[in-house]
């Protein structure tokens, strides 16, 4: 198989085979993220995963769910994600599922109804690492995106039966900010459709601008009570029908699963929980053990 640098694997993703149609990351800027800086952007040869899929079939010819890897690989034009279909469909008649990840900015390149061929073909989710729905914290990160097209691009993919995933990233906007990132992503979060909210919490990892920036005093990380606040502050505005996932709690309830509506109450209470007597120093440590997203 060709497989180039840092790969990750959704770990809520069914056991599944992996194909890597493109390397590194076509924005490899956000302030946050080391993963890909050391694998310059380029979209996998079509003979590589000709090859990869050859390979797939012969251990695994009745795969059914294939993830294509990739930090973005929805970037493509949609002429050649289709012919992507195409040769998944050739070695691997038996796919129904297709799932990646993706930047919001991908689907800019892909009207509506192109959008409708590739779920007909199989594209059936993709995973949004959104981050947040605050402009000043977007622009903060350097996301290269707004909230405004948080909500163009999703509706798309809506309107063509493509299911996805959003993340908030808890902490990202730092002490100035926080409340107005918790509060505003809810606002865009609850707009949109989302299958599942991810949330994930900020490490300042070496190497990256934010760390830099918090060195220099520039940045003001949150302490883990402040990130267990704004996390409670964003699920008690988030209104969205979908699956909730989080790791960020010591609370000891599991937090994670379906019908966020129906276990808010129950989220934000094991969440305040976990304010007024989780072990924050515990949290702490287990964060700076953290060696990757
Ligand atoms: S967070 Fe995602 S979009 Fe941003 S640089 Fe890292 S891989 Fe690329």
């Amino acid at each position: 198989m060709h497989y180039t640098g840092t790969l990750y694997r959704n770990p809520y993703e069914p056991p599944s085979p992996m194909l890597e149609i493109t390397q590194g990351c076509t924005h490899n800027a956000c302030k946050f993220c080391t993963m890909y800086k050391d694998v310059p952007f380029r979209m996998s040869p079509l003979e590589w995963v000709e090859e990869d899929l050859r390979e797939i079939a012969s251990w695994a010819p009745d795969t059914r769910r294939l993830q294509l890897i990739g930090a973005d690989p929805f970037c493509m034009s949609f002429s050649r994600l289709d012919r992507i279909c195409d040769l998944v469909h050739q070695y691997l008649p038996q796919v129904k599922i297709m799932t990646m990840a993706a930047r919001v900015d991908n689907v800019k390149n892909k009207t509506v109804e192109e959008l409708r061929i590739l779920r007909e073909k199989g594209m059936a989710e993709v995973n949004l690492g959104v981050e947040s729905g605050d402009d000043w914290t977007l622009e903060r990160i350097n996301k290269g995106y707004h909230a405004a097209d948080i909500l163009e691009q999703t509706r798309k993919l809506d309107q063509a039966g493509i299911a996805y995933w959003m993340t908030f990233l808890n902490g990202v906007a730092g002490r100035e900010h926080s409340r107005e990132h918790a509060l505003h992503s809810a606002e865009i979060f609850s707009q949109c459709h989302p299958t599942v909210v991810g949330t994930g919490g900020l490490t300042l990892f070496p190497g990256t601008p934010l760390l830099e920036e918090a060195r220099r005093g520039e940045f003001e990380p949150l302490t883990e009570k402040e990130m267990l606040e704004e996390l409670k502050l964003f699920a008690e505005n988030l209104n969205c029908d979908c699956a909730f996932i989080t790791h960020h709690t010591i609370s000891g309830a599991n937090l994670t699963g379906p019908d966020f509506l129906g276990r808010k109450e129950k989220i934000v209470a094991a969440l305040q929980n976990s304010i007024d007597h989780g072990d924050l120093e515990r949290m702490a440590a287990i964060r700076r053990g953290k060696r990757t997203l």
